[in-house]
Order: structure tokens, then C-alpha cells, then sequence
């Protein structure tokens, strides 16, 4: 795919990974258009972008809420009449041990609210986004791409089942999507980041990031615009689909 002229759709892009991947596809002549949660920090990001030079359009929602995504996506048909990519970036995590013994002689668990939540933004999120964005792209014959973002988490982290399993779902998504699309000649891939300096990671303990870093072949984390350097090379390869591009400075968990 050529980028100029392009509207992509990026989720979860008020900061971190979202936020470089409009960076790095911004000064390419795309439209991009930023989606999150929370509107405040998608004008601050706005108002980051335009001082580049880069003219992004913000639209809040909650892509876990099936009704909210709907609403979205009809909005963004009839304001651009186009969606050429989709980037499925936004995530969060909540992480605990399934069972972890604690001092008063019970367990400190998983509770369902933790799994279900991680569950309903990383895997359903997913789902609706790209149920509305390739149902577009179908109708309007676009050649369009989807990029899901998994993580090196997908083969099962430990303090991580929700995330490991929303994540290894976003690869199985991945698989059959591109089977199922290629038929309307839509392309969809996933990209798997290790260890990136974003907000996100900045939620584990500084003890515990530093031994990840350490424990990373290339030596170090990495850094939010090697994965949109990943998102930019997967819309403009035409012959890549149904993979796992695997960002990750050769660390294996
Ligand atoms: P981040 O800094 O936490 O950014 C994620 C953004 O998504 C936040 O602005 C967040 O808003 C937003 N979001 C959360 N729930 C949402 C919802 N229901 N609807 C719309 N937006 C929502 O995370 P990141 O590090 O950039 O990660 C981006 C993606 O890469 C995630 O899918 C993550 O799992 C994946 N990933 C990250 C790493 C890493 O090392 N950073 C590694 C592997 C994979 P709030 O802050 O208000 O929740």
C-alpha cells in the first residue's frame, strides 16, 4: 500500500506505541486518525502532532463497548467516506498471579474482573473495530490493511493469564482474518513488541524493568518508534499477511 492520501485508524493513540505509530505515518501524506479512551490526552496529543506539522483528527471511544465502536465507525464513514488501515493498538494490562499465597493463609488471585476486563479491550476490542473497519473496506472494495498488536507475552508470561490470552487470541484473529479477507484483497497482520519504554511498561516496578532490560539480547528496551517503523513496513508490503512481525531485541520469555 502507498501511504499518501491514506486514512488510518489507530486505536489507543493518545501515547505510547499509538502515539509514534501517527508520528511516523503522519509525515507520510497519510490521514491519520488518533481513537482512545480518554479525550483529554488525545488533545494534548493532537496539539503534540500539529506542532510537527501533523494534522490528526481525534475521536474518543471505548472500543471494548459494542454500540460506542458501531457509532464510531458510521461517524468516520460519513466524515471520510475512506478507511484504508486499521492499527489495533490499544491495550491494558492488570496483571496477577492465578494464585499467589499470602500472609493471611489464602490466596491473592486473578479476580474475574481483572481477566474480564483485559479480555473485553485486548481481544473483543479487536474484534469490533476490525468487524466495522473491514465491513467498510469489503463494501467499498479498498485494499485495505488491519494491524493487530500482540506481544511476546502471547506465549504465556507468568503474572499474566488475561493478557496472555488476549494476546495469543489477537494472533489467532490474525490468522483467520487474513484468510478470511484475502478474498476482498484485504491484508491483516500482527506485530508482537517485547519490552517498549512507553507508559505502560513504566507500570512495572523499576527493579523488575531493569532486569528485563538487562535480560534483553540487544541490551536494552525498546523504543515506541521501532515498533511504528514495524506498522509502516506491514501497510506497505503487499505480500505480508496472516504473520507476526516480532519486534523484540531477541528476547525470549
Ligand atoms: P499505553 O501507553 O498504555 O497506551 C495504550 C492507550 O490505549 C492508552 O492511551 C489507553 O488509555 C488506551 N486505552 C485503554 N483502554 C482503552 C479502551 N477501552 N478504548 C480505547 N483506548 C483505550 O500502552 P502502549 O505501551 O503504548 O501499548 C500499546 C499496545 O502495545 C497495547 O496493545 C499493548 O498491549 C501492546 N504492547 C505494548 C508493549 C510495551 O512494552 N509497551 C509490549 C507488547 C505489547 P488509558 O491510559 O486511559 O487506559
Amino acid at each position: 500500500m502507498q501511504l499518501e492520501n491514506k486514512v488510518i485508524v489507530i486505536t489507543g493513540a493518545a501515547q505510547g506505541l499509538g502515539a509514534a505509530m501517527a508520528s511516523r505515518l503522519g509525515v507520510k501524506s497519510c490521514k491519520v486518525i488518533l481513537i482512545d479512551i480518554n479525550l483529554d490526552k488525545l488533545q494534548s496529543q493532537k496539539l503534540e502532532l500539529s506542532k510537527r506539522g501533523i494534522e490528526a483528527d481525534c475521536f474518543s471511544c471505548d472500543i471494548s463497548d459494542e454500540s460506542k465502536v458501531s457509532e464510531l465507525f458510521e461517524q468516520l464513514i460519513e466524515q471520510y467516506n475512506q478507511i484504508d488501515a486499521l492499527i489495533n493498538n490499544a491495550g491494558i494490562i492488570r496483571d496477577s498471579f492465578l494464585n499467589k499465597p499470602n500472609a493471611n493463609g489464602g490466596f491473592d488471585s486473578l479476580s474475574l474482573n481483572q481477566w474480564q476486563s483485559v479480555i473485553d479491550v485486548n481481544l473483543t476490542g479487536v474484534f469490533l473495530c476490525t468487524r466495522e473497519a473491514s465491513k467498510h473496506m469489503i463494501a467499498t472494495k479498498t485494499k485495505g490493511v488491519i494491524i493487530n498488536i500482540s506481544s511476546i507475552s502471547r506465549a504465556g508470561n507468568i503474572g499474566q493469564s488475561n493478557y496472555s490470552a488476549a494476546k495469543a487470541g489477537v494472533v489467532a484473529l490474525t490468522v483467520t482474518w487474513a484468510k478470511e479477507l484475502a478474498r476482498a484483497g484485504i491484508r491483516v497482520g500482527a506485530i508482537a513488541p517485547g519490552f517498549i519504554a512507553t507508559e505502560m511498561t513504566q507500570q512495572i516496578k523499576p527493579a523488575i524493568l531493569k532486569q528485563v532490560a538487562a535480560s534483553v539480547p540487544l541490551g536494552r528496551m525498546g523504543d515506541a518508534d521501532e515498533i511504528a517503523h514495524g506498522v509502516e513496513f506491514i501497510l506497505e508490503n503487499d505480500y505480508f499477511s496472516g504473520r507476526v512481525l516480532e519486534i523484540d531485541g531477541g528476547l525470549r520469555i
